[in-house]
């Protein structure tokens, strides 16, 4: 059975690559009905923060990434949280140190740092206690690390995405396993819990794929089986530079404070370094879980359009069920407009269109509590074949109409009322409507045609807008 895992540490905010990272790990198993486990890599405890194990389960749950396993669940493997494993580390690094997989080093922070690095990534150990006994230091209690030994030669492992790597193990340092505290590094304890987990694919950032030959070599000391590797490529910017927090990228959570759905938002991001192998661009969750295939995964990275992702974002708006929305808009609505007697649910059916953010809201209905004060050239429109001197016949025409209409006002039976008042009078449709729209609203634009306007403010108001547009043309 497939089994992937998220492995987040917790940072308090939930960086959008690392989502993507646990949307295809969740897609990947899911896809084989497999299992999606989350482990909490909580190792390095300079970088605690408080609460931020909650910005993990908040997030999963808000994007429907449901974990089979993990440290709020339970499983057979458990903790599933690492700085409750740490006597498991320490157990398994000793055996790789009876195997002579690993060594103790007892160098000073001083002569390491004295050290000059072998490169940008490698360290520069120059494995000074590699062939030292360790008993004498260990019965006076010196404080150690435990190293991984690498052997020579050279390795070779496979990534389903990049492909056969061989590296000379030259290039690799005898990283540290097990820290002076106690505590894994994220180097060793990945492997140890990966096996223990029994994790079929490991799918993580392409930051760790030089990594890899690391602990290729780790598995192989134990003689366990090396899990199947999906090394995900960068999201960056516009730039070219890698996303991150540092530089002020977008998170999770800043994009939904932006107004981004959490489905518009998991939706772009899985397109960013995957696809389809054809043009759909809209999936659900399950969706997803059925057109997923590694094979679609991109080998160069990917870039971050928040263009894309805002059209995106109204596009769901678009296509959300009509209840879901209005009862999402309702308070922005509210908020909006004050006037009574509106109905709200006619507006939330209006605005789902024409919005890329609930906070678009406001602006496009800011005509509706009072009429904007405006100039006649607005009634003047070319494509409409309309200008003022048209406009106001047409709206004196309309004012009697509307004066004389009974209730109930209803959009198509208006609609309808007035395209044939247009033919009585000899003109288009355009000039009738247009300057109906204009009057109602005192825009350029408005977010819906001349008879939802006219349903919208009702006979009382639509005359009395009506009315000052004539007083206005008429000047
Ligand atoms: N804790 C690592 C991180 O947050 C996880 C890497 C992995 O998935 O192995 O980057």
């Amino acid at each position: 059975m497939i089994r992937t895992r998220f492995a987040p540490s917790p940072t308090g905010y939930m960086h959008i690559g690392n989502l993507r990272t646990a949307l295809y790990e969740y897609l990947i198993a899911k896809r084989e009905g497999g299992k999606f486990l989350l482990r909490i890599e909580d190792t390095d405890a300079e970088r605690f923060v408080e609460g931020a194990v909650d910005v993990i389960y908040n997030t999963l749950k808000m994007v429907n990434l449901k974990h089979d396993e993990g440290p709020d669940i339970g499983g057979p493997y458990g903790p599933y949280v690492q700085s409750e494993r740490k006597d498991i580390y320490v157990e398994y690094a000793k055996k790789l140190i009876d195997t002579g997989a690993a060594y103790y080093c007892f160098c000073s922070k001083a002569r390491l740092e004295s050290l000059p690095k072998k490169s940008e990534d490698i360290g520069g150990y120059d494995n000074h206690c590699r062939g030292l006994d360790p008993s004498e230091n260990l019965r006076k209690g010196l404080g150690y690390v435990i190293r991984q030994m690498i052997p020579e030669g050279q390795t070779t492992f496979n990534d389903l995405v990049f492909g056969d790597i061989t590296v000379d193990n030259e290039e690799l340092d005898d990283q540290i396993l097990i820290k002076g505290d106690g505590l894994p590094t994220y180097n060793f304890a990945n492997v140890v819990d990966d096996h223990l987990m029994e994790i079929t694919h490991v799918v993580r950032g392409v930051e760790y794929l030089s990594s890899a030959p690391k602990y290729n070599l780790l598995y192989e000391a134990f003689g366990w089986e090396v899990p199947a590797y999906v090394h995900l490529t960068h999201i960056v910017g516009q730039d070219g530079a890698k996303l991150s927090k540092r530089r002020g990228d977008a998170s999770f959570e800043d994009l939904l404070a932006l107004g981004y759905l959490p489905e518009a938002i998991m939706n772009y991001i899985a397109l960013l370094g995957w696809s389809p192998g054809d043009t759909r661009e809209f999936f659900t969750l399950s969706e997803l879980t059925e057109a997923f295939d590694i094979k679609g995964l991109s080998k160069s990275p990917s870039a971050f359009d928040i263009t894309k992702l805002t059209w995106m974002n109204g596009e769901y708006f678009k296509k959300m069920e009509g209840d879901k929305f209005y009862e999402m808009a309702l308070p922005v609505l509210k908020e909006a407009v004050k006037k009574e007697g509106v109905d709200f649910k006619a507006l939330a059916e209006i605005v789902k269109t024409r919005i890329s953010f609930l906070k678009d809201i406001p602006e496009l209905l800011d005509f509706i509590d009072c009429l904007p004060e405006y100039e006649t050239d607005l009634y003047i429109h070319k494509k409409m074949k309309t200008d003022e001197a048209i406009s106001l016949e047409s709206l004196r025409t309309v004012i009697i109409y509307a004066e004389n209409r009974q209730e109930p006002w209803e959009n198509d039976a208006i609609f309808a009322e007035l395209t044939e008042l247009a033919e009585k009078e000899g003109l288009k449709n355009g000039q009738i409507l247009w300057p109906i729209r204009t009057a109602l609203s005192g825009k350029p634009t408005s977010p819906c045609g001349a008879s939802e306007l006219m349903v919208l403010f009702g006979k009382d108001e639509s005359v009395r807008r009506m009315k000052k547009g004539v007083e206005l043309l008429g000047k």
